[in-house]
């Protein structure tokens, strides 16, 4: 059973950095080249960058220590295009079934518990969780039906 989750972002950058994956849809890719502003010719040097291999129909840029779009700020340099992923997160369903996994959020993440952080009731979670996993099933059949 989902409890109440306290939570606030603080904008560490933490969730951006370590090894990990990051999954992009083409759509997703070319509103991030179009924010960046980058001319045709760099955008082949840009794909090579961000994209290291594809899964269930997504594009996914292998993070070695931190997402190549994190800026040296550590926020994140293309914020209003960033992906499902980055938009969703923390409320992605496994946080929130597997104990594990929570106290892994909670080491990645200080914004959980955080003291004047949103109370978000069990059933708030679970709808968020279960529109990120509606969202993410939708984007694996190339449908892209979420709203922002
Ligand atoms: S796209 Fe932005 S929010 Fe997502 S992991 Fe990279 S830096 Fe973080
Ligand atoms: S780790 Fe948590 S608090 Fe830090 S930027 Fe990511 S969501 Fe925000």
């Amino acid at each position: 059973m989902t409890k109440p989750f306290r939570f606030e972002c603080t904008g560490c950058g933490n969730c951006c950095r370590g090894r990990g994956e990051v999954y992009f849809t083409e759509q997703d890719l070319s509103n991030v080249e179009k924010l960046l502003k980058l001319k045709p010719a760099e955008k082949p040097a840009f794909r090579r960058k961000m994209v290291q291999t594809k899964r269930n129909g997504l594009l996914v840029h292998l993070t070695n220590g931190r997402c190549a779009l994190l800026g040296n700020d550590n926020r994140c340099s293309v914020y209003e295009a960033r992906p499902i992923q980055c938009r969703t997160y923390p409320f992605w369903a496994g946080f929130f079934e597997n104990e594990d996994d929570m106290d892994f959020l909670k080491n990645e993440c200080e914004g959980v518990g955080r003291k004047n952080g949103q109370v978000y009731s069990a059933l708030a979670v679970k709808r968020r969780t279960n529109k990120t996993e509606r969202d993410f099933r939708a984007l694996q059949t190339g449908k892209e039906p979420f709203s922002l």
